[in-house]
């Protein structure tokens, strides 16, 4: 039966860098013989645009029926004065709550030959290699009862709700074991079971569940040790697992690690393993139009949806290869561009990739 997958280019840069990821994914599905059918669709300021609304009702029935989408990038300033209810970004929340996409993965990835781009010393950074595996759509950005309320002596206090059911710790938990038996093998849970109650349940449904994969190697480690460890040896991570607020801000922490966003990847995922691909930067309006973004983030995201939807490991692998050969032949964007390098455009990296495959 052949996969479906729906393209969401957006605003911005989205189009420009979305055109290079679907000649990548139409070559490598020409390449291995892959029965795919590609779908296009509004999301964002463009959506608003044509229908005044951010998620048209088409887009969100069409993404409900593929098996992945690729996104490029909503907003811009040209919808910056708008209700905050129809902003661009509502559409990608719509998405993901439309579409139960609980399992963010992340990964930071510092290709050696990129390793100046970081504010850290190469030999810490050089070869990283993480995913990080943040559940989504609960924990206490979600939980209720939550407010801002005033206490009978007057004071005024503001409180949240950290809650996690089993089942929610289960599936991200899931996603996590199945993501590290597809990598290196080790996975660290990332928690506060000291103070917190409910990541004391959280590290026990974990324990529970590495007995299903004795082929994993599970660890624990509090979230203040794992922002450490972070910065001071971070190779030694290959895929982590937390909750919503801890996952927030482990992955920007780590993003930031390789020090250049043009080349990250990430993933949402469904409890079927559908997913929403999109690159972690934004719309970048200051270059848009202009021919100088990098597609790189955008083509490594085709990578993980060949590889976590679509099961095409052979597929995500050679683009993860054509990329990395691609950057030994020096080739660079202007925002990992270094001095001996030859700088090239959007189209010209997504060409190179293309031969590189080849
Ligand atoms: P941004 O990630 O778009 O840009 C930050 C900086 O990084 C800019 O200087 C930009 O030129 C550069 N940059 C980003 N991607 C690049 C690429 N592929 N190649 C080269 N340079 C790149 O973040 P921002 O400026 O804070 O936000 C701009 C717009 O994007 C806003 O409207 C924001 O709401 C939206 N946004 C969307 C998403 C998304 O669609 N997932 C995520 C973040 C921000």
């Amino acid at each position: 039966m052949s996969k479906k997958v729906l393209v969401l280019p957006g605003d911005g840069i989205g189009p420009e860098i979305t055109a290079e990821a679907v000649s990548v994914l139409e070559r490598v599905r020409d390449k291995f013989s892959i029965d795919l059918e590609l779908d296009h669709a509004l999301v964002g300021g463009g959506a608003i645009d044509k229908f005044g609304v951010p998620l048209p009702d088409e887009t969100l029935s069409k993404a409900k029926e593929v098996d992945a989408i690729l996104l490029g990038a909503v907003g811009g300033p040209k919808w910056d004065s708008l209700d905050m209810a129809i902003r661009p970004e509502k559409g990608l929340l719509g998405l993901r709550s439309g579409l139960q996409l609980f399992g963010n993965l992340r990964p930071a990835i510092l290709y050696p030959q990129l390793a100046e781009a970081s504010t850290l010393k190469p030999e810490v950074v050089s070869g990283l290699d993480i995913l990080i595996v943040r559940e989504l759509t609960g924990g206490i950005y979600f939980g209720q009862p939550r407010g801002i309320r005033t206490l009978e002596n007057g004071e005024r206090q503001g409180y949240n709700t950290y809650v996690y059911s089993e089942s929610e710790i289960r599936r991200i938990g899931r996603v996590a074991f199945e993501a590290a038996r597809k990598r290196g093998g080790k996975l660290c849970s990332v928690d506060k079971a000291n103070v917190l109650e409910v990541t004391v349940l959280w590290r026990e449904i974990m324990d529970e569940m590495s007995k299903e994969y004795p082929d994993v190697e599970l660890s624990h480690m509090y979230v203040d040790n794992a922002a450490m460890q972070l910065v001071r040896a971070p190779k030694q991570f290959d895929v982590i697992v937390t909750g919503n607020m801890f996952g927030d801000i482990l992955s920007d922490a780590a993003a930031m690690l390789t020090g250049s966003i043009g080349m990250l990847p990430s993933a949402s995922l469904d409890e079927s393993g559908k997913g929403m691909y999109e690159p972690c930067h934004g719309s970048a309006p200051d270059i848009a139009g202009q021919g100088i973004a990098n597609p790189l983030a955008t083509i490594l995201s085709v990578a993980m949806m060949l590889r976590y939807s679509l099961n095409e490991i052979e597929a995500a692998d050679a683009i993860e290869v054509a990329v990395s050969q691609v950057l030994d032949s020096g080739l660079r964007t202007g925002d990992i561009y270094s001095e001996g390098c030859r700088k090239v455009s959007t189209n010209e990296m997504g060409k190179a990739v293309l031969e590189a495959l080849a």
